[in-house]
């Protein structure tokens, strides 16, 4: 079926044979293990890709391979349209003013990378502030802090409660007019919580900061809209979001990016090159050095068309149901504990259980079939704020099924059996 199918529904949600209808999508969700299913509940780490991501990327290689923005020939014109209309694409997906807001990169982690390199080090230095949040990913944490080394500015982080939500009395505290930068994540991967950006982002404006939203795991579970959010960046990557591995995406507002130096210099992105002086490319190619990944940026086309397609008002409203019946669900088993249950939450059902290690959840699950993540999740500040080694996590996507969250506990109730 074509994701448009999907329509009928009035509520903003999936029926079960909605979701039945748009699993036949996903060749993964045919792929068995011991007979059944693989139920696959890793969508944080990275999501599954319906056919028609395939085959764009297929049809790429087959019909339109060529260099994009080089040659004079057929096939690079239409590589080349093909890779741009991606990026109107994209546009529209998340409301960008401008289709040269937008640049292709290798997913979020060079997109974070890109601002704190470039815009960082022209407009960070000794004496000012980076602020992030304590539950931030990694790749939203050490850029800064190698900015930081590098400048002298001081990074400093927004504890979270108990609970996972940020501390927003610590967060007006710490926002002082010293603080040139607030980097955020829209969603936590550890956590599911769902932070309050949109007022993040106005308080943070109002003392002269610019704000870096970390979209890794939104983009693919609710609506995006960069207008409405008022932030400055937006990062994301087309492999969380039913798009290839390998692609992601820089929103930055245009005039930003217009005072940026290059991150990455090279070919594509120069205007005139002698060897005394180079003149650099108009947006958003001056970032965008050497070949990017055309095959990637095509096959993310396809899957903003998907994700179109099926309404990401409804993919927000079927998974934030899967989520309550995946939380009560989990209720059910003895000694487990449920970690990050923030109110606003998006699909991430992070735990620990009083028998068994996260890493042996893991492996009892997989031998029943079942594809959890067993670890710090690359956000090791979390862990040590909950002061356990590890968590097991559960991730959703649309394409899950209340079945597979059965199985899920199912198989929770023998790790009791085996360790309990
Ligand atoms: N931020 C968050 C919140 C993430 O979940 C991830 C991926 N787990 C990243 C950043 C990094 O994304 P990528 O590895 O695709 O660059």
């Amino acid at each position: 079926m074509t994701a448009q199918t999907v329509h009928t529904a009035e509520a903003l949600t999936f029926s079960d044979a909605d979701v039945a209808r748009l699993r036949r999508d996903f060749p993964i969700c045919r792929v068995e293990r011991f007979g059944k299913p693989i139920v696959y509940l890793d969508n944080a780490a990275t999501s599954q890709k319906p056919q028609t991501v395939i085959d764009a990327v297929t049809r790429f290689y087959c019909e339109e391979n060529a260099n994009v923005h080089r040659g004079v020939h057929f096939l690079s014109e239409i590589a080349t349209e093909s890779y741009e209309a991606a990026r109107k694409k994209v546009k529209h997906f998340i409301n960008a003013p401008l289709t040269c807001e937008l640049v292709f990169t290798r997913g979020t982690t060079e997109a974070i990378n890109l601002v704190a390199s470039s815009y960082g080090r022209a407009n960070i230095g000794p004496g000012d502030e980076v602020l992030i949040t304590g539950m931030e990913h990694h790749s939203n944490i050490v850029p800064w802090q190698i900015l930081c080394e590098q400048t002298g500015a001081t990074l400093k982080a927004v504890p979270f409660t108990d609970e996972g939500e940020l501390c927003m009395d610590s967060f007006d505290e710490l926002l002082t007019p010293r603080v040139k930068l607030v980097a955020v994540t829209h969603i936590s991967n550890a956590l599911g919580t769902v932070n309050p950006v949109k007022d993040i982002v106005a308080k943070a404006h109002a003392v002269g900061a610019v704000v870096l939203l970390d979209g890794a795991q939104s983009v693919a579970h609710t609506p995006v809209d960069v207008q409405d959010l008022g932030c400055d960046f937006y990062a994301f990557s087309g492999h969380k979001m039913c798009g290839p591995t390998g692609v992601g995406v820089l929103f930055g507002r245009a005039a930003l990016l217009e005072q940026m130096p290059p991150y990455q210099s090279g070919g594509d992105m120069i205007a005139s090159v002698t060897l005394e002086k180079t003149v650099y490319n108009t947006l958003p190619y001056k970032f965008e050095a050497g070949t990017p990944n055309i095959a990637g940026v095509i096959g993310l086309g396809a899957a903003v068309d998907y994700l179109s397609g099926l309404g990401m008002a409804r993919v927000a409203g079927y998974e934030h149901e899967l989520l309550e019946y995946g939380t009560r669900r989990l209720a059910e088993v003895e000694g487990l504990r449920i970690i990050g249950t923030a109110r606003e939450k998006a699909g991430v059902l992070s735990f620990i259980m009083e028998s068994a290690h996260p890493h042996d959840i893991g492996q009892i699950l997989d031998a029943e079939g079942v594809a959890v993540r067993a670890g710090h999740h690359c956000a090791q500040p979390v862990m040590h704020r909950f002061g356990v080694p590890a968590t097991a996590r559960a991730s959703l996507a649309f394409y899950n099924e209340r079945g597979e969250i059965d199985r899920l506990v199912d198989a929770l109730h023998k790790v009791n059996e085996v360790f309990g």
